[in-house]
């Protein structure tokens, strides 16, 4: 593994809403190419952690550094992280291709070069074939390719994915899940994902994280975790999801 200061480091970061502590001083290191997978009951802050760190969220506390650059006060276009999150639909009036060149043709990405960039992420996502359609016209776990080629093309130091796979059935889910794996494996993107699936996270992770009421209660290798949960709620947490 490559030097910590590649990859993603949270340090002590803090949020509130209003009175309501969503985040407590949450510390923590996603080293270069890793695929970490960040598990927690609903309402623990697990949307909220990736929020700030792709900067759609202000933390009120604590730094994030990615490949060694400051990122905390930085817009999130110019953070170079790609993001699937669940309510970050396709946009329905758009071709498969314009939804994937969209973010370079923000970034001024000549016409040319954006479609040998969607070429190639079609390619990686093996959807070649499917540019010209528009998402209605794709199954659900089609659908979570190309938002997943959309997040690729900008070439981002970090991928952000927000229960990605939450919506499919479990056929579909384990098909795209397998993907997934392929993908990360192949771009060695540096992985950041929210799952509540236990079997998901250990299928994809190399390192699991527990969250907890806004504090981070355990981290390990996904047989470390379940093996020897740190203590009682972890246990009963992964339990509970068994
Ligand atoms: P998780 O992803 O683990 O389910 P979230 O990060 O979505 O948790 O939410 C953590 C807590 O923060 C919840 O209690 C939620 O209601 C609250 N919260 C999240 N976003 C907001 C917001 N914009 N305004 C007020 N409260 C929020």
């Amino acid at each position: 593994m490559s030097n910590m200061d590649d990859g993603l480091n949270i340090t002590a970061v803090g949020k509130g809403f209003g009175p309501v502590q969503v985040l407590r001083d949450v510390s923590l290191s996603v080293p270069r190419g890793a695929f970490h997978t960040l598990l927690g009951p609903s309402g623990s802050g697990k949307t909220t952690l990736l929020k700030i760190v792709a900067g759609f969220t202000p933390a009120d506390s604590g730094a994030v550094t990615l490949a060694g650059r400051a990122i905390t006060d930085m817009p999130p276009e110019h953070r170079n992280i790609g993001v699937v999150f669940q309510h970050y639909a396709l946009f329905p009036h758009m071709s498969v291709t314009e939804n994937i060149g969209f973010g370079l043709k923000m970034r001024g990405v000549a016409k040319a070069e954006r479609a040998a960039r969607v070429e190639e992420v079609l390619r990686l996502v093996r959807m070649t074939g499917f540019g010209h359609r528009k998402p209605a016209a794709l199954s659900g776990g089609q659908q979570q390719r190309v938002a997943l080629a959309r997040a690729l093309v900008i070439k981002p130091q970090l991928l952000l994915l927000d229960e990605p796979l939450s919506a499919l059935d479990r056929k579909v889910r384990q098909e795209v899940r397998e993907e997934l794996k392929r993908i990360q494996a192949e771009t060695g993107v540096t992985t950041v994902m929210v799952t509540h699936d236990q079997e998901e996270a250990l299928f994809l992770a190399d390192r699991v994280l527990v969250l907890e009421g806004g504090a981070l209660r355990q981290q390990g290798a996904p047989a470390d975790i379940y093996g020897n949960p740190a203590d009682e709620f972890v246990a009963g947490f992964l339990g509970a999801i068994n």
